[in-house]
């Protein structure tokens, strides 16, 4: 369980995460969402210590986040960010072999099992073919998958993903995200996953949290199960397009309807 307790965030003057307060529940996928510039991937930052605020406090399994080292903190939260293949000369069966660093001791090599498991993440996301390939040399939605391989490799207690869809086609859309829900359904682990589209947050996001941004103090808009949070009265405002739900298939979908009082000629 990752809780938060009035963390807040400010580039300069500007509060981007004001004052927030959440708590991911074991076996469920909690959801960031909002709009661009909203603070999602500010408070993702927070929550596994890339960003440290100056109040609240962010623990883990309730200790406080500050105090793990960093190989325990690995041992227990697994990190997607976006990432570019920098200077990488790494090919991608050696990057996904680097998840396994904080399971490892000091001066220990990787073994049998961690080629292992590591082999087994690649299978997972469907990059086996990529093994022997160049990280610097992938596609942006192949570096993705792999990004995840690494992140699954390091068999932390909970994963964190920021739009872990980015780049990716519909099927390995749908794919990761099942594959994360399975993760976080199957154990006591919890998955937080700061995602763009509101329709795959209804599909595989148990509960979400609507960050409203500067505009809305750089608080939390909305906090609950998916579905409550997915309101025309809650989203509207904060994205400023029209919003109508839809059930197909007992499953519930979004609309969108561009306000036609923004692109009206004035009177
Ligand atoms: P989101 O992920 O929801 O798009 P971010 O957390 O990336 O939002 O950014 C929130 C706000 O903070 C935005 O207004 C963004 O411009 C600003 N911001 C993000 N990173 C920096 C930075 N390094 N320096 C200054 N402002 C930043
Ligand atoms: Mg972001």
């Amino acid at each position: 369980m990752i809780t938060a307790e009035d963390v807040s965030w400010s580039y300069g003057a500007t509060p981007v995460v004001a004052g927030v307060h959440l708590r991911t529940e074991p076996g469920r996928v909690l959801g960031l969402i909002g709009p661009n510039g909203s603070g999602k991937t500010t408070l993702l930052r927070l929550l596994h210590g890339a960003l440290r605020g100056r109040s609240g406090r962010v623990s883990v399994d309730g200790d406080d986040l500050v105090g793990l080292g960093p190989r325990e903190a690995g041992r227990r939260l697994a990190v997607v960010v976006q990432e570019g293949a920098g200077e990488s000369t790494l090919t991608v069966a050696e990057m996904v072999l680097l998840g396994r660093s904080p399971r490892l001791g000091t001066f220990q090599r990787t073994g049998a099992r961690d080629h292992a498991v590591a082999a087994a993440c690649l299978e997972r996301v469907g990059a086996t073919h990529l093994a022997g390939r160049s990280f610097a040399g992938l596609s942006g939605g192949e570096r993705q998958r792999v990004l995840i391989a690494r992140a699954l490799a390091q068999e932390a207690t909970h994963l964190l993903l920021d739009e872990p869809t980015n780049h990716l086609d519909i099927r390995y859309q749908h794919e990761v995200l099942r594959l994360v829900a399975d993760l976080a359904h199957r154990s006591e682990a919890c998955a937080v996953v700061v995602l763009h589209d509101l329709n795959l947050a209804a599909r595989y996001c148990d509960d979400l949290v609507l960050l409203g941004g500067g505009p809305h103090g750089g608080g939390v808009v909305a906090a609950g199960p998916a579905e409550e949070v997915l309101d025309p009265a809650l989203l509207e405002p904060v994205y400023g397009i029209g919003v109508r739900p839809v059930r197909l298939e007992d499953r519930l979908h979004l609309l969108f309807e561009p306000f036609t009082h923004l692109t009206e000629e004035p009177a």
